[in-house]
């Protein structure tokens, strides 16, 4: 189905503080807020970040109730967050005030709550404080279960501005009950029936941005519903799915009709949806075939038994494993030959595949994964470069290596050679062809 012609409500979300200017926080309200007004079938025009400067501020308030009166036809929106603190550079409610063009008065309902506040607290209150309750004239308080300072709605150029502190929890108290009901209400009143936006993501290891794109093809031509989108965070490639559609039922067919496709182009790389982690997957993936798993790591330093730790459950399926860095505990430890160190580096195949036999006889796990390689950024070779890493698997259908030639810093490639690991150990529970993952080649000979 196209998309609706009418274009979507516009909104600006405006971040103020030095802070965010600067760098030292990151602005985590903005990436919050336009994912809810997605949600609601709005659209964002920009994101625009202010110093605590009160001209600049003012002036960002009417340059974004002009732009979104005229590019959201007249149903813009402004959400502020941020400034509305009771220090001297909080600074947001006397620039909107400016950018009104009206006075502040003391707002007596306002200014109860933030003394009843300190009251509760025992402590005294200051006059930052008492300027808190300061509203511009014409506007309207919202009152803050969440902290001390209200937000305050206005409107500029027909367009509703919500100004909400900036610290994250007041900022999301106060959208979820001042600001959505009121945009409901508002799009209720007008007749509207806001479009249903669906948003998920397919998330997979082992396959490249680029080589993903391919697959999915026309499945992500720009005018499609949903539209698709691929996203690389930490090793992981993402495939964001997003369905716009007047029916909300409509809107989950397609989606999960989408995801199907998706399912199907990429296969097994493809291990969850959202915020589902690898190291979950896998240890679902072995619970599902009832096997256990033990771990014997050498570069990774017990990075791979964290990540499998970190899943709750995950005792049921994980016995623990071996930290084994030095080659002499790889051959207490695990009973690596000392021979076969010497012979092969401890960075080879054979030591690889010699730690997950030693540490899948000695937990009595049914299945070992080891990992030995050269995370950097020293200690690479003409023939073993930083970056190599071996990837060693016991069953009881036979020891093999996997040959991960990485790239990036020490913490990137121990990162992703724990996530080869747990690809691997997920791929063979589910009896899936490990040449699948594009990272790991299967040594030719098996030792
Ligand atoms: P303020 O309302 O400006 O006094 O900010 C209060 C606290 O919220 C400060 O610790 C800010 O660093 C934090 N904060 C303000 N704006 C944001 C934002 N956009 N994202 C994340 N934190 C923020
Ligand atoms: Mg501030």
């Amino acid at each position: 189905m196209p998309m609706p012609d009418q274009p979507p409500p516009a909104a600006v979300l405006l971040s103020i503080g030095d802070e965010l200017v600067l760098g030292q926080t990151v602005d985590t309200n903005t990436a919050w807020l336009a994912e809810r007004l997605a949600q609601l079938g709005l659209m964002c025009l920009r994101h625009e970040t202010v110093a605590d400067d009160r001209d600049l501020i003012a002036d960002a308030f009417r340059r974004a109730a002009r732009d979104t009166s005229e590019h959201g036809d007249g149903h813009g929106l402004v959400i502020a967050s941020g400034g509305l603190g009771p220090t001297a550079d909080d600074l947001t409610r006397f620039a909107l005030a400016d950018a009104l063009d009206v006075d502040l008065t003391l707002h007596d309902e306002s200014l109860a709550h933030i003394e009843s506040f300190f009251a509760r607290l025992g402590r005294p209150m200051s006059d930052g404080n008492r300027a808190q309750a300061l509203c511009p004239d014409g506007a309207a308080m919202i009152r803050n279960e969440a902290g001390t300072a209200p937000g305050i709605r206005a409107v500029l150029h027909d367009t509703p501005i919500y100004v909400t502190p900036g610290v994250p929890r007041e900022m999301k108290w106060m959208f979820d009950h001042a600001v959505e009901p009121a945009l409901r209400d508002a799009a209720t009143a007008a007749g509207q029936t806001p479009d249903t936006i669906l948003t998920t993501k397919v998330n997979t290891f082992g396959l490249g941005e680029s080589d993903a794109a391919d697959r999915l093809g026309g499945l992500m031509a720009r005018d499609r519903n949903p539209t698709v989108g691929t996203t690389v965070a930490n090793g992981l490639c993402s495939i964001r799915v997003r369905a716009r559609f007047a029916d909300p039922r409509q809107a989950d067919r397609e989606t999960q009709a989408t995801v199907a496709q998706i399912h199907e182009r990429l296969g097994p790389v493809c291990f969850g949806r959202d915020d589902d982690t690898l190291q979950a997957a896998t240890v679902e993936a072995l619970k599902t075939k009832g096997l256990t798993l033990t771990t014997a790591e050498s570069c990774t330093g017990g990075l791979l038994g964290a990540m499998l730790t970190d899943v709750p459950g995950s005792s049921s399926v994980y016995t623990g494993g071996w930290v084994t860095y030095a080659n002499a505990m790889k051959t207490e430890r695990l009973g690596v030959p000392s021979e076969t160190i010497e012979a092969h580096g401890a960075v080879s195949e054979p030591v690889a595949v010699a730690m997950a036999r030693g540490a899948r006889e000695k937990a009595h796990a049914d299945l070992a994964v080891s990992l030995t390689g050269v995370a950097g950024p020293d200690g690479g070779t003409a023939d073993k470069p930083v970056g190599t890493v071996w990837i060693g698997f016991a069953s009881a259908h036979g020891d093999r290596a996997f040959l991960a030639k990485l790239r990036g810093t020490r913490q990137t490639i121990r990162d992703r050679a724990a996530k080869c690991a747990l690809q691997l150990v997920r791929f063979h529970a589910l009896g899936h062809d490990p040449a699948d993952i594009q990272w790991i080649t299967p040594a030719a000979a098996t030792v």
